[in-house]
């Protein structure tokens, strides 16, 4: 048997995250991933925040991971309108997923966490109430036991691990399936802005994205509550009256296929010897499905709990529980109010989306929204704006249609 102070399961942006903030305050960290590449495969768009890589100290990455950077986004109602918000300097980039989470992976070796590869994590150990290591099947052979301090959960939204803790998973009902394909051959793209389309026919209960690169390529995506995502992105790229114009010649390059928590964190990201962090603990924004950035935020605070745990000796759910007050401190308010939006766009019809993006063009609120300061903590950004009185009247008549 191997001993760690900290065992990590996944090797995602979350792991590695912690992994790297561990190694960094000297712990010594063992990362175990399932696959043999860290970063594939891989699901995601990554479509990120400047200022919080920024914040996180991750931003400016090397060029070979950033594929293109945003002013801002255009909006398509079901019916064909328009409404576009555009910064005066980017926000907003697209990393190369497989080469970001290695680059993430990299700097946590070079800080000293050590990786372990085809190494699936089956099930984690228990003694006296307390997970105490991790039993590991290691390139397809027979299961060993290695003991660590403190598991920290990073499986992503499998949640397998998470379930033998007894910890409550992600609300199933607040399930998207998505689909995210890289294109080329992309007709007239705008390849400062993304663009984003919203409609029960091509994306019920979420919607579509074309995030442009360069060279004609573009990362299109979407996530659906119900109907297959395979077919609403053919029918997207063949037949939407705005979408179909840039896609219905281009090429799929990659296709991959993911489920998205969209219900805010589970109600309980801790318990004796171990912490859940990002899709596991299903830190992700409920109304755009992001979850690099806050998973990796949690992560951050992940590490310093565990080492603070260390130190202590104490590795008991009470001395842990401080991982959550601390996440909660940090995007709790935007978490919640995420979520009654993402519940509020869940029930509005195509007819009243369109009114909204309709409104939102006349009344001039791209004007408004052009000054918020962050694109990932909404709650705190809506709040900034409240006081405009635009915004104030844009909001009663949202609410006006929700209700009606
Ligand atoms: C289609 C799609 C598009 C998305 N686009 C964006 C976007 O543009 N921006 C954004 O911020 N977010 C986006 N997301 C969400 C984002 O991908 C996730 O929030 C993010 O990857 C979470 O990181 P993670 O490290 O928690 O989990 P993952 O990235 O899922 O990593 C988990 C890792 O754990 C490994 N693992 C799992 N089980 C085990 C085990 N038992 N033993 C060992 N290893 C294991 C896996 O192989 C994997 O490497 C998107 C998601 C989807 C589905």
């Amino acid at each position: 048997m191997t001993h760690s102070d900290v065992i990590i399961v996944g090797g995602g942006p979350c792991g590695s995250f912690t992994a790297l903030n561990l190694a960094k305050l000297g712990i010594n960290v063992t990362v175990f991933e399932e696959h043999g590449e860290i970063g594939v495969p891989s699901h995601c768009t990554g479509h990120l925040s400047i200022k919080n890589l920024k914040r996180l100290g991750l931003y400016p990455l090397p060029a070979k991971i950033v594929e293109n950077i945003f002013y801002g986004a255009i909006f398509h109602s079901p019916d064909g309108k328009e409404f576009s918000v555009r910064f005066s300097s980017p926000v907003t980039c697209v990393v190369n997923r497989t080469i970001f989470d290695k680059y993430v992976a990299e700097m946590a070796e070079d800080a000293g966490a050590y990786y372990c590869l085809n190494s699936r994590v089956e099930s984690v150990i228990f003694e006296n109430c307390f997970v105490k290591g991790v039993s590991v099947k290691q390139h397809e052979k027979a299961e060993k036991k290695f003991l660590a301090k403190i598991v920290v959960d990073a499986e992503g939204i499998s949640s397998r691990i998470l379930r033998q803790t007894g910890l409550s998973t992600f609300n199933r009902h607040m399930l998207v399936n998505a689909v995210q394909a890289e294109l080329e051959n992309v007709k007239n793209l705008k390849t400062d802005m993304i663009e984003v389309f919203l409609g029960r026919d091509y994306a019920p209960g979420f919607y579509a994205w074309l995030i442009p690169k360069l060279d004609g390529k573009a990362n299109v995506g979407l996530a659906a509550k119900a109907g297959n995502p395979k077919k609403l992105l053919r029918k997207l790229m063949l037949k939407h009256p705005v979408a179909s114009k840039k896609l219905h010649k281009a090429k799929i390059l990659q296709i991959s296929f993911h489920p998205i928590t969209l219900g805010g964190p589970i109600p309980k990201t801790y318990s004796n010897g171990f912490l859940a962090v990002g899709d596991a603990a299903s830190q992700v924004k409920s109304t755009t499905g992001g979850g690099v950035i806050f998973g990796m935020t949690c992560a951050r605070v992940a590490a310093k709990v565990a080492y603070e745990a260390l130190r202590k000796n104490d590795f008991s759910q009470g001395f842990l529980s401080v991982y959550q007050e601390r996440c909660e401190e940090i995007w709790g308010f935007d978490a919640n109010v995420m979520l009654k939006v993402r519940k509020m766009l869940d029930v509005l019809s195509d007819d009243k989306i369109d009114d909204a993006i309709n409104f939102c063009a006349k009344f001039g609120l791209d004007k408004v929204l052009q000054n918020i300061e962050d694109i990932d903590f909404q709650g705190r950004s809506l709040l900034c704006i409240l006081r405009n009185p635009r915004v104030s009247t844009a909001l009663l008549y949202f609410l006006l249609l929700y209700l009606l």
